[in-house]
């Protein structure tokens, strides 16, 4: 009798238990087997639309809406998941278009589309109605003759959680059953790392996952807090905000650990350095940037590293914390773009780019003489 009640608890609590994944790690992209990479994304699908606006029904646009509602562009209360184009999509893309520097015009344009189906980390851009992305605060814009003269687009959580004060020294832990390598846990040291760099924060880490401040794991799937992963490209990575501490990756993605791309695109190399530091941004508060450059945006190619903090995040990172008594304040947007490590493309770079000059003309003068 105890036993006939005991296996269906047993069950329940099995299935509830999130359950950790060996994830896909990969120490360079040629290493990645031609069979881990697909002909096609779960988001591919929405090229389709391209040229939709308001008015028009086309199979599938229930997809494309519940994509706008996981990322806080429709309403969580919204349960029309027809495939007519309504008011409410357009709101989306509208505010969608907004929020990538797109021009705002409630259809599904081709670069609209483009920025749509790329990976992307799965926090929302929009939180309780409030758009994350567009929080220019006046405070923080500067006049146009000043050295830096962006407008701050970094954004925080609502009511701006962060750790406590005076609890700067913060201890991190991988999911044990991950059994994650050496190189691996070296990536995520390196991503910490940039964010202790500029703030008074430090980060250590523990091997006790349960007692740990910061909880790293990879999962695959439903994984027990509502938010699963799709596989392949798709979401890349999610973190809460501050205490929660949970930060999970998607064990499904070929993690590059090098972030070495030769210079080559693949289909879907994605850098770890590059989604640790973002998600470990919104371990510490921050909520996503508008700005292309910075570690906040939510968007990034496959093969492309960015791990470099931009302006934008160090302000919005020390407008939470303060900065490191040891950084020197140097602006990291100031950085010639050809030294920054922003992707895998090959760069033309300046010197490059003047060497090249100099030849025409050095040409161009011979040809007169
Ligand atoms: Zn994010
Ligand atoms: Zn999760």
């Amino acid at each position: 009798m105890k036993l006939t009640f005991l296996v269906p608890v047993l069950l329940i609590v099995i299935s509830i238990v999130p359950s950790p994944t060996s994830a896909h790690f990969f120490p360079n992209i040629s290493s990645i087997p031609p069979s881990l990479i697909p002909n096609a994304t779960i988001w591919d699908a929405f090229n389709k639309f391209a040229g939709c606006q308001k008015g028009v029904k086309a199979d599938g646009l229930s997809k494309l809406k519940k994509y706008f509602q996981l990322f806080g562009y429709i309403n969580n209360s919204y349960d029309n998941f027809s495939d007519d184009f309504d008011e409410y999509l357009e709101s989306a893309v509208r505010n969608y278009q907004l929020n990538f520097n797109l021009n705002a015009t409630g259809e599904l344009d081709a670069p609209t589309l483009k920025h749509i189906v790329m990976p992307r980390c799965g926090n929302a851009d929009i939180v309780n109605g409030t758009s994350t992305m567009r929080s220019g605060n006046p405070s923080n814009t500067y006049s146009a003759n000043s050295t830096i003269h962006a407008v701050a687009h970094y954004s925080f959580f609502p009511d701006r959680p962060r750790w406590p004060r005076g609890r700067n020294q913060l201890t991190y832990a991988f999911q044990p059953e991950n059994q994650l390598s050496d190189a691996v846990r070296g990536v995520f040291s390196r991503a910490f790392e940039r964010w202790s760099e500029v703030t008074p924060l430090t980060f250590t880490e523990t091997t006790s996952f349960s007692r740990a401040d910061l909880r790293i794991g990879f999962f695959s799937g439903d994984h027990g807090d509502g938010e699963p992963f799709d596989g392949v490209l798709g979401t890349l990575a999610h973190a809460f905000a501050p205490p929660v501490g949970r930060f999970h990756l998607d064990g499904e993605e070929n993690w590059v650990i090098d972030g070495d791309f030769m210079g080559s695109s693949p289909m879907s190399a994605i850098d770890l350095e590059s989604v640790a530091v973002h998600e470990i941004g919104h371990l510490l508060g921050l909520g996503h940037s508008s700005v292309e450059d910075a570690i906040m945006y939510p968007t990034i190619s496959s093969g492309t590293r960015k791990v470099e903090l931009a302006n934008d995040d160090v302000m919005g990172i020390q407008e939470l914390y303060g900065s490191n008594p040891n950084y020197n304040g140097s602006d990291p947007t100031l950085t010639p773009r050809g030294e920054r490590d922003m992707s895998g493309a090959p760069r033309f770079d300046c010197s490059l780019r003047c060497g090249v000059l100099l030849a025409v003309g050095l040409f161009s003068v011979l040809l007169f003489v």
